[in-house]
This record gives structure tokens, sequence and C-alpha cells, in this order.
């Protein structure tokens, strides 16, 4: 291993192969050279190096929440929603209610994975251009005593919206209810100090904010709680308890790990830490969402969300009136200059989405906006259109 490559890590976004696409999605997203560089090796998963490697990434991350000392970090293999609902599943009593705030698909995955592993859920809902309103979580807590759990996300990717998370876990905590968090697509960019934001457990992924490649979800639980829930996980494979125990006895994983995932993701959060950690990555992504909408607004096209409600990981714009405007020769014309953007998850509104995250800058968004200035004169369509 001592012939890993050491590129810089902080040169400027570079892809391995002229044929790869930007990424302006919601993930997978553009990693850096380097990143995936760090995956030209084969470890076993009992060798001293891959062992420490995770003891490493594991204390790293929790580190990132300032949780080192009252949580665990707990990996587990699989997308960001394998990690979502292990932790669910784990933490949630048989008997307990969960109240689930849902703004988005994100907060609905999460109602649709209590029902389907049998736990009660209490669901309020809001528009998906609207916020979470804590004070009307405090209402629904005060009213109803069952509810031990809550969950939320934090940034809802189905349009981008940053919900208050402060307000939100100060009204759980003040309540004595437990909080679970979906902080998947803005971990690492937007800041989440444990000891302000008291949570049982966030989750998150390898792929997002981190810059990781796919395919690690991870939970930060409060060691207690980890500790009590021998027993609950609905799951086998899904049993974030058991899966740290095994951890903690042995330092392995309990079923084949992704060794190079995992160490695409130790070179990932070594680079996050070198471009400044939460504040150096959160102002790279900021710069991105700021160029992008000045620029697609100078088009013509329009937001969904008023810029306060916009957290700097996704931008949903409305699909263009316009009867020339077509998704799919849109997505393929700009495609073919090297960029892929995301339709609209919305359940109202025609939207389109481009993400702001991954191993991209200035450069490339301004890329991006030329694409986007050809593809409108190429198709004929007038992004003002409403
Ligand atoms: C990406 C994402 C997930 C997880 O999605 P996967 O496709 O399973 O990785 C969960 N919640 C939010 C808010 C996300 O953005």
């Amino acid at each position: 291993m001592n012939d890993r490559p050491t590129p810089d890590p902080l040169a400027p976004a570079a892809r391995s192969s002229a044929r790869d696409p930007w990424l302006l999605t919601p993930g997978p997203l553009t990693t850096s050279t380097s990143v995936k560089a760090a995956m030209l090796h084969d470890w076993g998963s009992r060798d001293d190096a891959f062992i420490a490697m995770t003891a490493r990434v594991r204390e790293r991350i929790a580190a990132l929440a300032h949780a080192a000392a009252t949580h665990e970090c707990v990996p587990l293999q699989g997308s960001g929603t394998f990690a979502v609902e292990a932790t669910l599943g784990t933490l949630v009593p048989r008997e307990g209610r969960t109240l689930v705030l849902v703004n988005g698909a994100y907060g609905r995955r999460m109602v649709e994975i209590l029902q389907r592993i049998g736990r009660a859920v209490a669901v309020r809902g809001w528009e998906e251009h609207e916020p979470v309103d804590p004070w009307v979580v405090d209402d629904l807590l005060a009213a109803d005593p069952s509810l031990g759990h809550v969950a939320v996300v934090h940034c809802e990717t189905t349009t981008g919206i940053l919900n208050p998370l402060a307000e939100i876990a100060a009204v759980v905590a003040r309540r004595g209810r437990r909080l679970l968090i979906d902080a998947m697509s803005a971990f690492g960019a937007i800041e989440i100090d444990a000891r302000a934001t008291p949570f049982e457990a966030l989750m998150a992924s390898s792929n997002k904010c981190l810059e990781g490649v796919p395919g690690i979800g991870f939970a930060i639980v409060e060691r207690p709680a980890l500790g009590s829930a021998k027993g609950n996980a609905h799951s086998v494979a899904l049993d974030l308890h058991e899966q740290w125990r095994g951890l903690e006895s042995n330092g392995q994983w309990r079923f084949t790990p992704p060794t190079h995932v995992l160490a695409a993701l130790d070179r990932a959060v070594e680079e996050h830490a070198l471009e400044g950690g939460v504040a150096g990555r959160g102002a790279r992504y900021r710069a991105n969402c700021a160029r992008l909408v000045g620029g697609m607004r100078a088009m013509g096209f329009r937001t969904l969300l008023p810029d306060e409600l916009q957290a700097p990981i996704i931008v949903t714009f409305h699909r263009p009136a316009d009867p020339r405007f077509d998704f799919e020769a849109f997505y393929a014309a700009l495609r073919a200059r090297g960029f892929v953007i995301y339709p609209g998850k919305l359940t109202r509104a025609e939207t389109f989405r481009i993400g702001c995250i991954g191993r991209i800058g200035l450069a490339e968004i301004d890329g991006a906006l030329r694409a986007i200035e050809e593809a409108v004169r190429d198709l004929g369509f007038d992004p003002a259109a409403a």
C-alpha cells in the first residue's frame, strides 16, 4: 500500500477520463481523481491496515458532528437508505411510536420504512416548498406523550429545502423525546454540532457531501441508545447494534466489508479536512449554488424556492411552460455537452434539479451554464415561460 499515489488533494477537480460527465445530481456524484485512486488496492477484511482504516473513518466522521465523546459512528454496507432503515429499525422500540415530519420524498420514505417494519407512525406533512415548523412539532409532542421519537430530514433533497434543524432539535429535547435526523444530503457541508443540536442518531452516506464513492451508509448514534438496542432490529443485516458490537469486538465488519469504498471514504474524509472541514466544503458549495442560481435566473429560469429556504446542495427549477421545452431533449443536450442533471421529484409542480455538490467548482458550474445557454438556443424554448 506504500505505492499509493499522493496527488495534490486540493488540485482542481479532474476527471479520470475525458468521457466522464460532470454529475450535477443528488448522487452518485463526481469524485476526485485521488479518491478514485485510493481504490487501486485489495484489502483483506482482517488486515491490520483495513481494521485501522475502519476505526479512523468512524472516529473522523463522528468528530465532524462534534460527537466523538458521546456518539458512535456505525458504518453499514449499502446506500444511504440502508442506514436509514437500519437506524429506524434498531433504535425505535417495537412498541415505540415515531412522529415523522414530512416535506418531501425522503420524509415519506421514512414513513414507508417504519410502516413496513411494523413500527407505529404519526405523520405531520407540509407542502414541499414549506419548511417544517418547530412550533407545530412542539404542539404535537405536548399533545401526545406516546411519541418517543421524532424523525426529520435536514436538507430535503426533493426540493433542496433546508429544515430548521436546531429549532426542531431544541423542541424535541425540551419535550424529552429523541431525534433521528436524515442528514444524508448535507452532512459534511452544513454544520451539525451534537453538543448544541441534540440527536439520538444522524444518518448519512459516503457519496454525498463527503465526496466518497457510493456504497456505505452510516449512522452517528448516542452510545447509551446503541447499547440498549439489542434485539430491537427487525433484520439481521440491518441491525446497527450488532454491527457496532462486531466492530467493537474485533474491529472487523460483521459481513464482507466494502473495502474499496471504505478506502475511498478514508481518502475523501482526509480531503474534506484539507479543504477546511465542514466550513470549507460548505463555502465551496455555497459559491457553486450562488453562481448557478444567478446564471439560471439571468437566462430567465425560475427557482422553486426563495433564497432563504434554499440549501446549497441541489436547486429545483420550474420547467419552462413553453411547449418547446422537453425535459428529455434538454437532458440529452446537456449530457452531450458533458453535464448530467436530474428530473424533479415533486408531487405537484413540474420541475428539474441541478446539484451543487460533489467534486465540482465554479469552472464546472460556468461550464454547465454555457451548456444550458446553448441548449436553450438549440432547442428554441423560452426559459422564462411560466
Ligand atoms: C440521497 C438521500 C438518501 C439516501 O438515498 P440512497 O439512494 O439510498 O443513497 C436519503 N435521504 C436523503 C435526504 C437523501 O438526499
